[in-house]
């Protein structure tokens, strides 16, 4: 069975008297760094010399130095840098980690796949708000918790369970509730999820049901509303109320066409294409494609974005976004539908 884990788990004052250096600022260490200081934690901010995140830190009141400094003065390192230059960054901070220290990730890749291998001495934690940091840091400033995930890869000091929760609490998780899992389960299905059904597999039955109505002669506008603008509207119904709440709110007409045409399109066959993407995960052979990616500069995957942004529907969907007052405003809050 699934443990979850609240405010009344977790006990911040285990880091009263820890420095907590957040490497990174962006979407996950900005919202991290400003919800631990908010927590009353001590917060030093680890960026490179010429890094565009400073000025940001700094404006909020948080210390910025370097990586390396920041790290020989933490007792906790979180690493929320982007994963593939967390290798690196690794190497500037290992002689700076003393025994007993906390290294704490939000994402299991690097150390999963070997990339990073953490000296013996020290806790290793994992930290995962299962969200952008945008809505970690909106969500913390509005009393609201973001559900998380909780995980040990290493406990040196045996403590690393009760650092890893206070973590947790002090960036605003146990508010909502906390899962534990271990790395390789994060990491697997967190691949596995945005490559088989997230990211991947909605873009591509997007693609392919717009594609399927332009090709029969329906005009481009009908065939983006409803295979790409009205996707929006299930998911907000599947998320509320999960697959049942979607079917209750649709017409009857479309729950007997979706329940006898769905497994139709995404048939035994799209379910064998998962079962090869999964393993592939878990064999390291998508690990290495990526890394090799990087290391040779990305050649496919510049190739592949700049294919997708010239895919029809986006042109399509920039024109109609721009004749409906359906876009975000300055803080990220959605309108609605209406005309201002
Ligand atoms: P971002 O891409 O937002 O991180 C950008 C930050 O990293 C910037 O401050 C940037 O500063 C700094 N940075 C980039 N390159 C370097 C470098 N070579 N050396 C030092 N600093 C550098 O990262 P995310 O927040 O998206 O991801 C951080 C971690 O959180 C990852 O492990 C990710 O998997 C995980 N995660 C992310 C989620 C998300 O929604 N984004 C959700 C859950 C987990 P500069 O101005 O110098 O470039
Ligand atoms: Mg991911
Ligand atoms: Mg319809």
């Amino acid at each position: 069975t699934t443990t979850v884990y609240y405010d009344e788990d977790a006990d911040t004052d285990v880091l009263a008297d820890h420095t907590v250096a957040v490497l990174g600022y962006g979407s996950q260490g900005h919202a991290h760094a400003l919800n631990l200081h908010d927590s009353g934690v001590d917060v030093v901010v680890g960026l490179r010399d010429g890094s565009s995140s400073r000025e940001a830190a700094e404006a909020e009141g948080l210390r910025v130095t370097t990586p390396t400094n920041a790290a020989a003065e933490a007792d906790l390192v979180s690493v929320l840098v982007p994963d593939t230059v967390q290798p690196a960054v690794y190497e500037a901070i290992e002689d700076e980690l003393e025994p007993g220290d906390t290294l704490q990730f939000a994402h299991g890749f690097n150390v999963h796949y070997g990339q990073i291998e953490p000296k013996e001495s020290v806790d290793v934690t994992m930290v995962a708000p299962k969200s952008p940091g945008h809505l970690v840091r909106r969500n913390y400033e509005h009393d609201q918790g973001t559900p998380g995930l909780l995980a040990i890869y290493q406990d040196a000091t045996g403590d690393a369970h009760e650092v890893g929760l206070a973590y947790a609490k002090a960036i605003g998780c146990t508010r909502a509730g906390v899962i534990e899992t271990t790395f390789r389960e994060e990491t697997e299905s967190d691949l596995f999820g945005e490559q088989a059904v997230l990211c991947g597999g909605v873009t591509s039955l997007v693609k392919h049901g717009y594609e399927t109505l332009v090709d029969n002669g329906y005009s481009p506008e009908m065939a983006y509303f409803e295979c790409l603008n009205e996707l929006k509207l299930i998911v907000d119904l599947m998320y509320e109320g999960g697959l049942g709440g979607m079917w209750d709110s649709v017409s009857d007409t479309a729950e007997y066409g979706g329940l006898t045409r769905g497994d139709m399109v995404v048939d035994e066959h799209a379910r064998e294409n998962m079962e090869a993407v999964l393993e592939a995960v878990q064999d390291g052979t998508f690990a290495r494609e990526w890394i090799n990616e990087n290391q040779a500069n990305r050649p496919s995957y510049k190739q592949l974005r700049h294919a997708e942004k010239n895919h029809e529907i986006e042109a399509v969907g920039e024109d109609l976004r721009g004749l409906f007052a359906w876009g975000e405003d300055e803080d990220g809050e959605e309108h609605e539908g209406t005309a201002e």
